[in-house]
């Protein structure tokens, strides 16, 4: 591996790169099949990453005809790897045994260890027989939906394939690691102005929050919509508020501390909510909901913005479902992708149906949605959440992290990227959009 990454960082051609043998195995972060049960018995805010996902070396599979080998530069820390080192809602094992039955080059997976990861940047270093747009040398980014293309009902939009799947989650050989086996469809051009772990950060929150809000597939937000986004400084939920001020619409952004509501003024959020500070208590008790509570709540968002929520962005689930569903004004929508309190959720039906509201569920984007989520990256119109930075070491300690909700925006990991602040290709670039406005959440992530 330090061969090939000596080579990138010298600029070796695409010709030179495919003249290196590739490691047997490489570096990876993974949890156990053995361990799906260590954490039985205790509160989910008990289970604690650090103790599952481990760092070792994995064997390298073969690549597909229509596969890709990356060199991870760099990788992030979504949710997902959260859900997958806790092995909740589910251990991962019976995604990867599925995905094992469906075919020769799926069997692969099926593998007592499963490496996680669903972002990543780096360097395509082999790409398969059937592989057309891309070569070794290409700096890419990756994102996650996985799927078969000879499925006739991956055609249409390929999140509603039969089999969709998203890596490093619902498949092995996933982001945090130093390779990474992936599909052609997956790679997209790295933003040249940004470094490894800025363009790291990006593919999976950013284009979920594209297609919540501005493609045809989700709330078709337009100008002057005012949008209550919960987790406003959060992974997506940061994604969301760009898009929203991008739009011209009007965010609401809801936060819960006084730090996380000066950075979305600094993002240029007016109508802030902090939620901790008003206290909220939207369940009296484990089963009852207080609608004075979701007055009160919906009080406010008018009594900043003047009226109820054109567009709901809803990912908390279990704890705020009811009040987003009175939040939003008549005729309104909710555009739900999660629900990370828990996903039996519960609402009053006459707010909804007598006042005409649409729910809209979404997951990630299918490629063409992510491709224009990553154009706007590239052209500087939506910028990179990062406010910290791990090794891959530290990938249990940031999973704990956005576990206990004590981060802001996306963490960052370093995989074979030796440093912070390399990869950057068109610094005049750089200059122009402004450092300032790339690094925000990084300035404030300290
Ligand atoms: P994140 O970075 O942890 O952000 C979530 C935000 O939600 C936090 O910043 C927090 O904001 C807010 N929050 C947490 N608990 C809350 C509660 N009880 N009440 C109100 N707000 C609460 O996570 P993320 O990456 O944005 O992901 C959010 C969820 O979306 C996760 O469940 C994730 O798995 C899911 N997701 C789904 C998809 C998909 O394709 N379906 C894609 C990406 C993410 P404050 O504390 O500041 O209010």
């Amino acid at each position: 591996m330090q061969q090939i990454l000596e080579a990138i960082q010298a600029g070796a051609s695409g010709d030179e790169l495919s003249n290196i043998a590739l490691p047997d195995t490489y570096r990876a972060a993974y949890v156990r099949r053995q361990d799906v049960a260590m954490f039985e018995g205790l509160e989910s805010a008990d289970k604690d990453p650090r103790k599952s996902l481990h760092i070792g070396d994995v064997a390298r599979p073969e690549i597909a005809p229509d596969e890709a080998v990356v060199a991870v530069m760099a990788s992030s820390i979504n949710f997902n790897t959260v859900w997958t080192s806790i092995f909740e809602p589910l251990p991962t094992f019976g995604f990867l045994d599925r995905l094992g039955k469906e075919s020769a080059w799926g069997k692969r997976h099926a593998l007592d260890y499963h490496v996680v990861g669903s972002d990543a940047a780096g360097v395509v270093l082999r790409v398969g027989s059937a592989v057309r747009n891309w070569k070794p040398g290409d700096r890419v980014t990756v994102h996650c939906n996985y799927v078969d293309d000879q499925d006739p009902s991956a055609h249409n939009d390929s999140m509603h394939a039969s089999n969709q799947r998203i890596w490093g989650f619902e498949t092995n050989f996933g982001g945090l690691a130093d390779l990474t086996i992936v599909k052609a469809n997956q790679l997209m051009p790295k933003p040249s102005h940004l470094t490894w772990e800025e363009s790291a950060v990006n593919a999976l929150c950013n284009s979920t929050s594209y297609r919540m809000l501005v493609s045809d597939n989700g709330a078709r937000m337009k100008q002057g919509d005012t949008v209550l986004i919960w987790g406003a400084t959060g992974g997506i939920g940061g994604y969301a508020t760009q898009y929203v001020l991008n739009g011209g619409g009007i965010p609401v952004g809801v936060v819960s501390s006084p730090a996380k509501a000066a950075l979305l003024n600094e993002l240029g959020v007016e109508a802030v909510i902090d939620r901790r500070a008003e206290n909220y208590r939207f369940w009296s008790d484990e089963h009852t909901q207080d609608e004075g509570e979701w007055r009160r709540f919906g009080k406010k968002v008018r009594s900043l913005v003047g009226d109820d929520a054109d567009i709901v962005f809803e990912h908390v689930g279990r704890q705020t479902m009811g009040a987003s569903v009175f939040a939003c004004r008549r005729g309104g929508t909710l555009v739900s992708c999660a629900a990370t309190s828990g996903y039996m959720v519960e609402f009053d039906n006459r707010h909804f149906w007598m006042k005409l509201k649409k729910l809209i569920g979404s997951h990630f984007a299918n490629y063409s949605e992510a491709w224009q989520a990553n154009r706007l990256v590239d052209m500087g119109r939506i910028q990179p959440l990062l406010s910290a930075v791990y090794p891959l070491e530290g990938v249990g300690e940031a999973s704990l992290k956005i576990h206990r909700n004590e981060h802001e925006g996306k963490i960052g990991i370093l995989c074979l990227a030796p440093t912070e602040g390399l990869g950057i290709d068109n610094p005049e670039k750089r200059a122009l959009i402004g450092e300032d406005k790339i690094t925000l959440f990084r300035r404030h992530g300290g």
